[in-house]
């Protein structure tokens, strides 16, 4: 064997040889991912405030991400930590993005949720955490909404392309994977991004691939160069955190970056883009 084979036959929608063509998701929003464009969603960990969310969409769309990110629904290592702000959350970050152009991703964690998420989002978020939770996967499938595909935190690429198989299954074509790093024994950053998995992915799939170098690394200044190998690798978009204070961020504030430094990304970025034929989405006039 010449390289990895996916151990099951059982992948009949989701492997590259389902479709003549790779699959390009286009959101109503504009955005689209599989295609020239790349995809940049940008936006905090949690939404936090009205003004937290309205001067990072401000920034983000400013510095040329087409996407909001931010989660009103926080997946919680401890239940005493921030759990999120829920519907408020919601609607400030569809509020947010609207003034600027944006569309909105964001994390639904309880298949009852969906039809309210999906109400104000673009695109829904599926965690790593809840990567393998069947039930939320049928949901998110029969939705219709695309549908963003974290890998689990310890999920291998088999398993991570069967959950994407649940969504396929479900009638749901819009679907798109996101590498945000694998757990490992060392605590040097937070996960180990694997980058390797985005031109394996090319072979195995013909569902784009983003990668989310914030989670991935866990560390801010790790993100610009991540961000520039994961396009240069030929990723279809990124997940970056960005926070206007991120010393004040109620979650993962030491990995988000200033809006300041997603500026400087979005132009390191661009050479790279050209280099492998891509290209970034125009700043917003919104902004
Ligand atoms: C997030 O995007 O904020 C998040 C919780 O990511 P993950 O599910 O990859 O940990
Ligand atoms: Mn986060």
């Amino acid at each position: 064997m010449d390289r990895y084979q996916p151990p099951t036959r059982e992948l009949k929608l989701a492997r590259r040889e389902a479709r003549s063509e790779r699959t390009v998701v286009r959101l109503e929003s504009g955005a689209s991912f599989g295609g020239d464009l790349l995809a940049i969603a940008a936006g905090p960990c949690s939404v936090e405030s009205a003004e937290q969310i309205d001067a990072t969409a401000k920034a983000v769309a400013r510095a040329g991400a087409n996407l909001l990110r931010g989660g009103a629904f926080k997946p919680r290592t401890s239940p005493y930590a921030f759990q999120g702000l829920g519907q408020r959350g919601l609607e400030l970050l569809a509020a947010a993005a609207g003034r600027y152009g944006l569309g909105v991703v964001t994390e639904v964690m309880d298949p009852r949720d969906v039809p309210l998420v999906a109400r104000y989002a673009d695109m829904l978020q599926i965690g790593a955490r809840n990567m393998q939770n069947f039930a939320l996967l049928r949901e998110a499938g029969e939705s219709g909404k695309p549908v963003l595909l974290k890998r689990g935190l310890s999920a291998t690429v088999d398993e991570w392309l069967m959950a994407a198989e649940y969504l396929l299954l479900a009638g749901n074509e819009k679907v798109v994977l996101c590498e945000r790093g694998v757990r490992s024994f060392d605590q040097a950053t937070r996960n180990v991004l694997d980058l390797s998995v985005v031109p394996l992915l090319a072979e195995l799939t013909h569902l784009p691939v983003i990668v989310d170098p914030s989670h991935g690394t866990g560390i801010a200044r790790l993100v610009e160069p991540m961000s520039m190998a994961a396009i240069a690798a030929g990723a279809d978009g990124l997940l970056v955190e960005v926070h206007p204070d991120p010393a004040s961020a109620v979650s993962d504030g030491s990995q988000s970056l200033r809006p300041e430094a997603f500026a400087g990304l979005m132009e390191a970025l661009a050479p790279v883009a050209a280099s492998v034929g891509r290209r970034l989405p125009a700043a917003s006039l919104a902004a």
